[in-house]
């Protein structure tokens, strides 16, 4: 799209809205929390909408942007005008095959569960000899299906990060479980933070929190939003 385009200014605005929107609720659920909305990074999910989205997000002045799907994010970030002003976070479940093509572009991978997926993304930033910031995921619901490890398993698995050359352990990713109250499940999540921290003192950030519970994790402590529709829109009518 072009700037000369009505859509793609009423788009911009769209998103405008929404943003200012997100960032009151941050600003509300800070303040009940007695936090700073200083202390809390958001990162705009992007999946399933086009790079002119993403344009806008960036002269909005959004910085931090995530994506669940290496065949997706790759051939659209690869167009972003801005990239290297943009921190990129991976989120979604990762293939170990994957993991070597998604170490050479993004920033951030959040969703780091599995001792095979530290070593493929070890190997490649080792030879690449570039640095990047993973989470461990944690599985709250006593599962693994949708991604996580769980929590018994979270201290050895950030352990074997910590012993790598170019991954920078820097805490806890975790989305809240199907149907249930989230604000239990993120006090846990706290509490697995604080462990891990503990031993690893870098390892500061909680990522949780989406566009249904975002006030929920900033109230435990959440230092990294990760909110899509509530800024995008619903993504099925944008597919
Ligand atoms: C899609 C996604 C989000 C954003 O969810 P919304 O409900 O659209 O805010 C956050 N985290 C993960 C892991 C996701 O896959």
């Amino acid at each position: 799209m072009t700037t000369d385009d009505p859509t793609d200014d009423s788009r911009r605005t769209e998103i405008a809205t929404n943003l200012r929107a997100v960032h009151e609720r941050i600003a509300a659920a800070c303040e009940a929390a007695g936090r700073s909305p200083d202390e809390i990074t958001l990162t705009v999910v992007t999946k399933f909408f086009p790079v002119s989205d993403v344009e806008h997000l960036v002269s909005l002045g959004v910085t931090d942007v995530g994506e669940n799907r290496h065949q997706e994010a790759e051939p659209k970030y690869a167009t972003l005008t801005a990239r290297a002003g943009v921190t990129l976070h991976f989120i979604g479940q990762l293939q170990s095959n994957k993991a070597s093509a998604v170490a050479r572009y993004v920033d951030v991978v959040e969703s780091v569960d599995r001792a095979k997926l530290v070593r493929a993304l070890a190997s490649t930033t080792d030879e690449l000899d570039r640095h990047l910031d993973v989470l461990v995921q944690i599985s709250l619901d006593g599962e693994t299906s949708r991604g996580g490890v769980l929590p018994d398993a979270a201290r050895n698995l950030a352990d074997r990060i910590a012993l790598t050359d170019h991954l920078r352990l820097r805490g806890v990713m975790a989305v809240a479980p199907l149907g249930a109250d989230p604000r239990p499940a993120f006090a846990t999540l706290r509490g697995i933070a604080d462990g891990i921290r503990a031993d690893h003192p870098e390892a500061s950030w909680i990522s949780a929190g989406m566009s249904a519970d975002l006030e929920e994790a900033v109230s435990e402590g959440a230092t990294h939003l990760r909110v899509g529709s509530a800024i995008l829109g619903s993504r099925l009518s944008h597919r």
